[in-house]
């Protein structure tokens, strides 16, 4: 029998309803999953699902990844992504990218084309260079020009003794919705794979890394267990993380997804309080689960058992 093969994405974890930007955001969450799903329905693997669904939404604009990427202190964009194969437990992740048009695929080369699992900066252009990744200028909209000028304004209010260490409490005052996006998938033969991008947290200083480039904590995925992406305050995250541990519960069909998702996302409310992030999870039988301690994280689902038919939830 073929077990059940599907592709769950996200648009990130949020602070605040999703009020504005409502039917593109389920547009690209659509488009995303589609593209995820038709890949898994055609017969190939979960790692080429994953990819194809975050690549899909980091070109979308709406989100904060890709060409929707936020802006750090020093109004650049600088970009995390990881994505990660749970048949062999093989990973690759770039950290503070700039100038690539999909962070997740310079992520896949890291992954297939080296034997490290950690590119960050200049190190991940040259090896984009390597790989024939054409650089790409993506330039801060108007639109996020404007975001920047009110934000920064608060946070210099806010953080009067030196603003340009942004500090912790700027999280909260800066982040409505995160925007980051990921994906868990499941393929024909049971192999589950997670991937993620996102331009991190808004205002962050220069070089600051989050947990989208790192293994454990922003994605998970092992087919003893399952595959877990999450999306948040990533410093929180990686103290936890969060992604590992989720998959740790899924071991021995111990817990189901949805109580790894929630078990996990209520260790982050009990030790940084609510408010802070999300998580997306699916196990090795293509049972998927879900958890937030936010007011919104835009979801997409598509999956054999619900014979392809897509849900979407904002
Ligand atoms: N986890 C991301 C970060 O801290 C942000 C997010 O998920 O929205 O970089």
């Amino acid at each position: 029998m073929t077990p059940n093969f599907g592709i769950m994405v996200h648009g990130g974890a949020g602070t605040s309803k999703i009020r504005t930007k409502r039917t593109q955001i389920s547009k690209a969450l659509e488009d995303s999953v589609s593209a995820g799903y038709d890949i898994l329905l055609a017969g190939r693997d979960s790692v080429d699902s994953v990819e194809s669904a975050v690549a899909s939404m980091e070109g979308s604009g709406v989100f904060n990844a890709g060409f929707g990427s936020c802006l750090t202190l020093e109004k650049r964009i600088e970009m995390d992504a990881s994505i990660m194969d749970g048949r062999d437990l093989r990973a690759g992740s770039v950290g503070a990218v700039e100038h690539i048009q999909n962070p997740v695929k310079l992520a896949r080369k890291v992954m297939e084309r080296t034997d490290h699992v950690m590119f960050v900066s200049g190190g991940a252009l040259k090896l984009a260079e390597l790989c024939d990744i054409a650089p790409f200028f993506l330039e801060p909209t108007k639109e996020k020009l404007e975001v920047y000028t009110t934000l920064h304004k608060k946070l210099k209010t806010a953080w009067s003794r030196n603003y340009r260490l942004s500090s912790s409490s700027s999280f909260t005052l800066n982040q409505r919705h995160f925007g980051t996006v990921g994906a868990v998938a499941i393929d024909k033969h049971a192999n589950v794979a997670a991937a993620v991008s996102t331009g991190g947290r808004w205002l962050k200083m220069h070089g600051r890394v989050g947990d989208s480039a790192v293994i454990g904590a922003g994605i998970y995925a092992d087919n003893s267990s399952g595959a877990a992406c999450a999306t948040g305050n990533g410093e929180f995250i990686m103290k936890l993380c969060l992604s590992k541990y989720a998959c740790d519960l899924m071991k021995q069909q111990q817990y189901s997804p949805s109580q790894a998702a929630r078990k996990a996302i209520f260790l982050v409310t009990r030790r940084f309080g609510p408010n802070n992030g999300g998580m997306i999870t699916v196990n090795a039988k293509g049972t998927f689960g879900l958890s937030m301690n936010t007011r919104s994280m835009p979801v997409a689902i598509k999956s054999s058992k619900s014979h392809g038919k897509m849900h979407v939830r904002l």
